[in-house]
């Protein structure tokens, strides 16, 4: 049903030519993540040794994931493409828009409910293009993906920034923006600027209360939130191999926490066994015809720092587990000192509860282990002295562990299993009593832990660790629990040890599932018609936008003068905002609100030059729109920092505003404007930021001879009749500059189908 063996075979047939051909250009042995990118180049690309950390490359990556949020305007934009079909296999899964409050079913049926304008559309639209659709309650995007599509030497992009768990099989995953997947799934290449590489060597054997979690736990806490930061951690060694492919997955999964742009494992027994586990034998034979080629060269593992730009070894005979926390997943605690910790820092030590599953963590294996302990649990007469929760990631994970009596040993301990969906993990928690802003623990097996990220409440201190210790901690109802030494005391007045963890990687009777949520798209899609309501206010179609008018802009307003940090957030709000991603006209209404006017040091406060009054900037800028006067945006340094969310991009463009102006840019955003059709410009002095007044209108001169290296000229009217004319540089090459004369990158795409 799921997956594509015909591609896969495509990509296995050229992956050996393309490695060596990648030998002859770098001259020198290649790790995995080395041969994975080379060997999916674009044609024009493939002959050039690339720099790493500089370079900027063309890809063409094999698949395409998106999750229920982001996937909105991802598709609502393909739809501008032109496109009949996907132009590369695709998936759409419901997993963000799930509420945890009560238990699976009623939440599930609750969101259905609530969101169903979006699920039709997404299903509808799926349909007509040719994708796959994961309807709510199948499943997590990265657990779905990895028991399905995910496999060795792969490379796929996904709207989620967890996207790289698929490097637990061996693929080069990488979380993008939703304009990125619109692109390759119109059949266009992929840009990315050529990684450097952090090899971490793994040795020894993990064994006892130690699992795959503290691997990456301790990583993050060595490399802290920024240190994979334009890199691709490769991992290997004895130790490597002795992981099971979803221990390896939860470790890609997470590698997100350090700013890695991905992760990735080579191919070895676990990934074969993992494949055919899950019923895809057929890949591991494939993969094996090819594993030479699916892990790095002996030399590079024999000598790491001759061919990682850093390298780091981690002996898992030694390994502790690991708890980290709380606010950020770089405070790596390992079990034996984190007690000390909490009573030095004040922390609270009562555990409210503990919650398990996620993307990151619920595969069988981690099920199973979990499980163990609850069932000591209830042998040893203990009663769990915290709420605990179950997330499974996907329906066959779920049915699997059900028919396997694991969900029955959690509910004798107290446990509450929610919908196979994110839930918690994204703050899709209606837990009770949050809105009172309590001090208070809780302790999850997922992946982040930044305030309120998980209830809303800035109290909540939020710590991460393998199901295995958050189960144990959930059984103490106490952080200072130490499974590997402490006892506790049982209802009987007994006092009692939790033993080690014991669990199965893979089901020993096979995985299991009536209906996994999978919905195979139209064979034909040209008479589906895709659902959106006119009166909706969560999704909207997509209008395109006017092509440049053919001449220099004059008389543009300044809309604000933005002070210090503007990131993505600030131009584009989250929280209450992802209601609206789906619908452009309404989520303009966040349009850099959060951003600090020069001019008052307030937020969302800006002269609007036809009334002389002050207002809101949406507003103002309507204003403008309603006016027809175009308007520009300037910025201070690293403008657009952040996500890679397009909407930061498609607002400005959607109500008007012509320019961004700014001291220095975030790329992905720089690109994003360029992609809408905007001008995305640079001051050639940075100190001209100083010159502009808040009453300014200003022209665009040197837009009918727009090249690339050749910069544009501002003038800045000011209201006393005196005026400053700048030097305003760009980046434009010859294509992107195309995009701006035809509106955005959408219509080209689409006059070049026509
Ligand atoms: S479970 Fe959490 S980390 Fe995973 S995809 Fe959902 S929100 Fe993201």
């Amino acid at each position: 049903m799921a997956f594509d063996i015909e591609m896969i075979k495509e990509v296995y047939a050229q992956i050996p030519s393309r490695i060596a051909a990648a030998r002859k250009v770098v001259g020198k042995p290649l790790t995995l993540t080395e041969k994975i990118l080379y060997a999916h180049l674009t044609e024009g690309a493939a002959s050039q040794a690339f720099k790493r950390g500089t370079s900027y490359v063309d890809f063409q990556p094999d698949r395409v994931a998106m999750q229920d949020a982001t996937a909105q305007m991802a598709l609502l934009q393909f739809m501008q493409a032109g496109r009949s079909q996907v132009a590369v296999p695709s998936t759409v899964h419901c997993d963000h828009l799930i509420q945890a409050e009560i238990g699976a079913d009623q939440d599930l049926s609750k969101a259905k409910d609530k969101n169903k304008e979006v699920y039709d559309f997404l299903a509808s639209v799926s349909n007509k293009y040719g994708i796959g659709f994961w309807k709510p309650g199948a499943g997590i995007i990265h657990q779905v993906v990895l028991e399905n599509y995910a496999f060795p030497g792969g490379m796929m992009i996904g709207t989620d920034s967890h996207t790289p768990n698929a490097g637990g099989l061996g693929m080069i995953a990488i979380g993008v923006g939703g304009a990125d997947a619109c692109d390759v799934m119109a059949g266009l290449p992929w840009e990315l600027k050529f990684p450097k590489l952090i090899g971490v060597k793994l040795t020894g054997k993990m064994s006892g209360w130690t699992s795959a979690k503290d691997v990456i736990l301790k990583v993050a806490g060595i490399l802290t939130v920024k240190g994979g930061t334009g890199a691709i951690v490769e991992y290997f060694g004895e130790g490597a191999r002795s992981l099971s492919a979803t221990g390896k997955g939860t470790i890609c999964n997470m590698g997100a926490e350090i700013g890695a742009t991905t992760s990735i494992f080579g191919y070895d027994e676990k990934s074969a066994a993992y494949l055919s586990g899950t019923g895809r034998s057929d890949i591991a034979a494939l993969a094996n015809g090819i594993a030479e080629h699916l892990t790095g060269d002996t030399e590079v593992y024999a000598n790491p720092e001759q061919y990682f730009d850093q390298v780091i070894e981690i002996n898992l005979s030694e390994l502790e587990p690991h708890v980290n926390g709380p606010f950020t997943p770089d405070l790596a605690w390992p079990i034996s000192k984190f007690a000390a910790a909490v009573r030095e820092n004040g922390w609270p030590a009562k555990l409210d509860v503990g919650l398990i599953g996620s993307c990151t963590n619920s595969s069988y294996e981690d099920i199973s282990r979990a499980a163990s302990l609850a069932q000591q649990a209830v042998d040893k007469k203990l009663v769990a002295k915290s709420e605990y929760t179950i997330t499974p990631g996907s329906e066959q994970v779920r049915f699997t562990v059900a028919r396997d009596g694991f969900l029955d040993t959690f509910d004798k301990m107290g446990g509450v299993v929610l919908a196979n969906a994110c839930g918690p993990c994204i703050g899709q928690w209606a837990r009770h009593g949050a809105e009172k802003q309590e001090k208070n623990s809780i302790i999850t097996s997922f992946n982040r832990n930044f305030a309120k990220r998980a209830d809303g409440n800035p109290n909540t201190h939020a710590f991460v660790a393998s199901p295995e210790i958050v189960t144990a901690l959930a059984i103490a109802g106490d952080l200072t629990f130490n499974p590997l030494t402490d006892t506790l005391t049982n209802s009987e007045g007994v006092q009692v040890r939790l033993e080690e963890p014991r669990g199965l990687e893979l089901p020993t009777k096979g995985f299991a599932v009536e209906d996994a949520g999978y919905q195979a798209p139209a064979q034909d899609g040209s008479k589906v018609q895709v659902l959106v309501s006119p009166t909706s206010d969560r999704l909207q179609l997509l209008d395109s936008f006017a092509a440049w008018e053919g001449m220099d802009l004059k008389g543009l307003k300044l809309l604000i003068k933005a002070k210090g940090k503007c990131t993505t957030d600030h131009i584009s709000m989250a929280g209450p905002w992802l209601k609206y991603r789906g619908h452009l006209d309404n989520i303009s209404n966040n349009m850099l609100i959060g951003a600090v006017n020069a001019f008052n040091d307030a937020t969302n406060s800006v002269k609007n030059q036809l009334s002389g009054g002050y207002g809101e900037v949406p507003a103002t800028q309507r204003a403008y729109k309603a006016a027809g006067i175009g308007s520009i945006v300037v910025g201070d340094e690293n403008y657009g920092e952040g996500s890679s969310r397009e909407h930061a991009a498609m607002e400005p463009r959607f109500l008007g505003v012509r320019a961004i102006l700014v001291k220095s840019f975030a790329r992905i955003h720089e690109t994003n404007l360029k992609k809408q059709g905007m001008l995305a410009l640079t001051f050639a002095n940075p100190s001209d930021y100083d010159l502009i007044q808040e009453n300014d209108v200003i022209d665009i001169n040197g837009l009918t001879t727009f090249a690339p290296g050749k910069s544009l000229e501002v003038v800045f009217h000011h209201a006393d009749g005196t005026s400053h004319t700048v030097v305003a540089n760009h980046t434009y090459n010859e294509g992107q500059i195309e995009w701006f004369k035809a509106g955005s990158a959408l219509n080209l795409i689409k006059a070049a189908k026509a």
